[in-house]
């Protein structure tokens, strides 16, 4: 069987290890391939090497940084119907899903070509008589970027493209789950123009992410992945004196207010909910709504829509499906035993998508849409995420006992609000505690040029991707203060603090 190894040195390789990994065809339960578990040593290998082309890399123009980034965008473009194809068959969404997740990441590419003017800090004339301030945002050398499975090649794009761009080299840990197509991804970095050396990838687990959180050599770590992993991420290469940014999981709310149009708002939770099966970090798993009216009226049109939803393999149907498989048998198993606690704990099951099998793919790891009513804090249904197309309707009062459940919950990722109040709207945006939020929008994720994180225990470190934050969060900023000769001089030696004339 086909055993993917690593990218290293602008090629794949063949790894050492002799322990692997299966990845699956979601939607058939088939194995496709292994992918090679990466050992200490190796990674410790990789590492050596994208130090030794930090050397080069970091000495390039910023213009012809970013000129690779040019060409490598536009090779993404070219390239990405067998890119989406590759998507597809790992992870298990739907193709046209697949394609909305590589546009999302060619436009953090596209905001990497930027880098020139990104690069430019900050310049004081005349902070004193004759001395001028300016700051130098340099790389920070080898960074690395550890993954999930959810977005194999998006997420991996929020960290790389911005890190190279500002110099640095990187070792990408992917999930081991959908490992292939950033591996593709990787030799068109290589066609485009990029060093050998400066983009390296090395497919792994625990063993190899534990030795980019270790190694001294690693000046920085970005994560995104569930919460207890984001935390021991963020634990460990902080006490080993990294740069740490780990996102983490998510119990996202929308809330729909009285006056809210209830077509416009179904419309918006169906995608938000049962896209890509739930298994995004954005996506609403939560639906408050204010009055038993809102509920009901909200029920019954959702009920119309799961009724009309097409469930089935991600590619290859003449009429493309709304949403595919989850990722595998385990979690496909952890998510309907989701459903079995809903039920023991008292919520009202209106659609069970338990039993749900598609003819011809019997062996696939699907789900069919879950509705719950009457969901309540403290159900595990409402505390956890449960990363699948599961969607709660939570009944609340007032306005404000939404916002105290939403604010209260431990998750603060994502949120929206859909009203035609402009008043309701803006008491929201100022009073939730959650870093993106919507306006009748349901997914709010910020575009490249702004950056993406959320509060609570949905991030650690301070500082989020892509945007001004990504990078901050690979660049050090040094500030210089000059005088030449010619500038005014002070006389004699001075002891006390030095001030500006
Ligand atoms: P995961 O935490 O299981 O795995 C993420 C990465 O960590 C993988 O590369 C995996 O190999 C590695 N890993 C797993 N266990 C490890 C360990 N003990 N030590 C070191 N590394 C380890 O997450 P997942 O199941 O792949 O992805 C789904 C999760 O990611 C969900 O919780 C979702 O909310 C979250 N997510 C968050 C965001 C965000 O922006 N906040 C975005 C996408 C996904």
């Amino acid at each position: 069987m086909n055993l993917l190894g690593n990218f290293i040195n602008g090629a794949i390789q063949p790894t050492t290890s002799n322990r692997s990994s299966d990845v699956f065809n979601p939607a058939t339960g088939e194995c496709i391939r292994k992918v090679s578990l990466s050992t200490a040593e190796e990674t410790r290998d990789v590492i050596t090497i994208a130090e030794q082309a930090f050397q080069s890399w970091s000495k390039v123009t910023p213009l012809n940084r970013s000129r690779v980034m040019f060409r490598f965008k536009a090779l993404v473009e070219d390239n990405i119907e067998e890119l989406a194809a590759m998507i597809t068959k790992e992870h298990g969404k739907v193709l046209s899903d697949a394609k909305g997740e590589l546009t999302r990441g060619i436009e953090v590419i596209e905001f990497a070509c930027g880098i020139p003017h990104l690069l430019k800090g900050e310049h004081s004339l005349n902070v004193g008589r004759g001395v001028d301030s300016f700051s130098l945002m340099q790389p920070l050398g080898v960074c690395a970027g550890v993954s999930p499975f959810n977005f194999p090649v998006m997420v991996p794009m929020w960290m790389f493209p911005i890190a190279l761009a500002c110099g640095n080299t990187f070792v990408m840990k992917p999930s081991e789950k959908d490992p292939s197509v950033i591996m593709r991804i990787a030799e068109l970095l290589t066609e485009a123009g990029l060093p050998d050396g400066a983009f390296n990838i090395v497919n792994g687990d625990k063993e190899a992410v534990d030795v980019l959180l270790e190694d001294s050599r690693v000046q920085a770590v970005s994560f995104v992945g569930s919460t207890p992993i984001a935390e021991y991420i963020y634990a460990t290469g902080s006490k080993h004196g990294k740069r740490v940014q780990a996102l983490g999981g998510a119990k996202n709310h929308m809330l729909v207010m009285p006056d809210a149009q209830i077509e416009q708002v179904t419309s918006a939770l169906m995608g938000a909910a049962y896209g890509s099966a739930g298994e995004r970090c954005m996506a609403i798993s939560v639906a408050v709504c204010v009055g038993d009216n809102t509920a009901d009226l909200l029920i019954d049109k959702i009920r119309l829509e799961v009724a009309k939803m097409r469930v089935g393999p991600g590619i290859g149907l003449v009429e493309e499906a709304h949403m595919g498989p989850l990722i595998s048998q385990v979690h496909a198993d952890k998510v309907r035993s989701y459903i079995d606690s809903g039920v023991e704990e008292g919520a009202s099951l209106l659609i069970d998508g338990r039993g749900f099998t598609v003819k011809g793919h019997e062996q696939g790891y699907f789900v069919g849409p879950t509705l719950f009513d009457n969901v309540k804090p403290g159900m595990r249904i409402y505390n956890e995420e449960i990363f699948g197309p599961v969607l709660s309707v939570v009944r609340v009062n007032s306005y404000q006992e939404a916002i105290e459940l939403i604010n209260s919950h431990e998750f603060g990722n994502g949120t929206s609000i859909f009203t035609s109040d402009g008043d309701s709207a803006r008491q929201f945006c100022e009073q939730i505690q959650i870093g993106m939020v919507g306006v009748n929008i349901p997914i709010p994720v910020p575009m490249a040029f702004h950056s993406f994180g959320g509060w609570k225990r949905s991030v650690f470190g301070p500082l989020n991707v892509h945007g001004n934050d990504g990078v901050r969060f690979y660049t050090k900023m040094k500030t210089v203060t000059a005088r030449w000769p010619k500038g005014e001089q002070t006389t004699g030696n001075a002891f006390s603090m030095p001030t500006m004339k």
